[in-house]
């Protein structure tokens, strides 16, 4: 099923003919329009006029997220053309948040592309979306939202938290498609089986729309066994229009990235360098369609590669991989390289293991794993958890090369947030 079946089994020649073409238009724009844009042109040396080919790319110099703080408030925007109409912003983690403008077109851009998302994962408009992510300045649910009122399907704007709401809401409404966090989903399945509902039999849900962070296979395995769901990964940011950038096709092997929208590199995130198709390192994106405020060859940070098979969907756009963290999220743990995302696919692999775990860096380089328990697991003997915690230490520590020490805590114990969730705290005195 497609909801733009030309565009999206476009014959790549054709394709990356659009791609070009967009380039070039997007490249004269900030260059006429964006004082940033047109120093750092003339910094690296480089005439945009000049650019012949999508080779050419990698000439140009790349954007930063710290290019886009120094420019807060609206330093990128471009005011020619359609009405700026919304204002979203990037939370980021300190200091100033990102800022980030769209057009009319952009507004309408961006809801196609979740469109054709929606029904690439097999939706229609019979589908009821509870939209549990946050409404507000973060792009998640407002684009989302859009996208699926083009789709011409029930939209509830639940937004995040309130379990007992949310569940109330399912039941009443019928909710056959989830939009959330993987963090929020697996404390929901909890929450869920903590209430006695089987959602098999009590609840319509069919699909989870789960991204805006990272999550291992083995979290979208607890989330499908707990709610009774299909799991499709949603990849986007807010630089580049929110979610809705790639998303999982019902293959569920990589997720197809809307690429006559988004021009795609992946560098050496050290170095700059462009890799060779296939290998694995950092995304970097050129908008082709946004209006108010393109970005050429902006780092999103995220670390993945991109699948060079077709897919057997029939869409031409190609995919990316699971992303598996951002480069700045690795921890360096007595020397050795960590990221969260490699502790939690160990940790999800036990099913003695529930639904939510917390990393504390302390003292002088010591690592503390906090897991909580599944519920029939906490039931346990204290022998046997001594055993268990022994085998997660030991799986742990041949994962990231760093022994942990693990802390097993009662099922629901550590804290939950409402927008994206914090795995890491790190206090450590080095
Ligand atoms: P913020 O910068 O406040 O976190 P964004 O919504 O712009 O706000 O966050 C986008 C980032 O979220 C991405 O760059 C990526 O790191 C992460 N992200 C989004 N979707 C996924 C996903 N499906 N898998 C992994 N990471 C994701
Ligand atoms: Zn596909």
């Amino acid at each position: 099923m497609f909801w733009d079946r030309e565009v999206e089994t476009l014959p790549r020649p054709e394709l990356e003919a659009l791609q070009l073409a967009r380039l070039l238009r997007t490249v004269r724009r900030v260059r006429e329009h964006v004082p940033f844009y047109q120093q750092r042109f003339r910094e690296a040396g480089v005439d945009g006029a000049a650019l012949r080919s999508l080779a050419d790319l990698r000439r140009l110099p790349f954007t930063t997220s710290a290019d886009l703080r120094a420019s807060y408030p609206d330093g990128l925007v471009i005011h020619t053309g359609d009405e700026v109409v919304r204002l979203h912003t990037s939370s980021g983690t300190t200091g100033k948040p990102k800022a980030l403008f769209f057009s009319r077109s952009d507004v309408n851009q961006a809801a196609e592309l979740i469109a054709r998302c929606l029904v690439m994962t097999g939706a229609t408009r019979q589908d009821v979306l509870q939209n549990m992510m946050t409404y507000g300045l973060f792009t998640g649910a407002l684009v989302m939202h859009y996208g699926a009122e083009k789709v011409g399907m029930l939209v509830i704007p639940a937004g995040p938290g309130n379990s007992e709401r949310q569940l109330m809401l399912m039941k009443d409404f019928g909710s056959t498609i989830i939009h959330t966090t993987p963090s929020y989903a697996l404390y929901f399945a909890d929450f869920v089986e903590r209430r006695g509902v089987d959602p098999r039999r009590d609840l319509k849900l069919r699909k989870g729309l789960i991204g805006a962070e990272p999550y291992s296979e083995e979290t979208r395995r607890k989330i499908e066994e707990g709610l009774g769901i299909e799991v499709y990964n949603s990849y986007g940011l807010s630089e580049m229009n929110g979610p809705g950038v790639a998303f999982e096709c019902r293959e569920r092997q990589g997720m197809h990235i809307w690429e006559d929208n988004y021009l795609v590199e992946i560098i050496d995130p050290d170095t700059g360098e462009p890799l060779p198709e296939g290998e694995t390192g950092e995304l970097v994106l050129t908008s082709l369609a946004r209006e108010a405020m393109p970005l050429v060859r902006y780092r999103t940070r995220d670390i993945t590669s991109v699948v060079a098979e077709p897919c057997p969907c029939g869409r031409t756009h190609r995919r990316v991989n699971r992303i598996t963290g951002r480069s700045d999220d690795m921890l360096i743990v007595r020397g050795a390289n960590v990221y969260p995302q490699q502790i939690e696919s160990v940790l999800m692999r036990f099913p003695e293991v529930g639904r939510n775990y917390l990393i504390r860096l302390e003292g002088l380089d010591e690592m503390t794993v906090q897991v909580e328990l599944s519920d029939a697991t906490f039931d346990g003997q204290f022998e046997h958890l001594l055993k268990l915690q022994e085998r997660i230490t030991e799986k742990v520590r041949a994962e990231v090369m760093v022994k942990p020490k693990i802390e097993l805590v009662a099922p629901g114990s550590l804290p939950v947030s409402e927008g994206k969730a914090k795995r890491v705290i790190d206090n450590r005195k080095l």
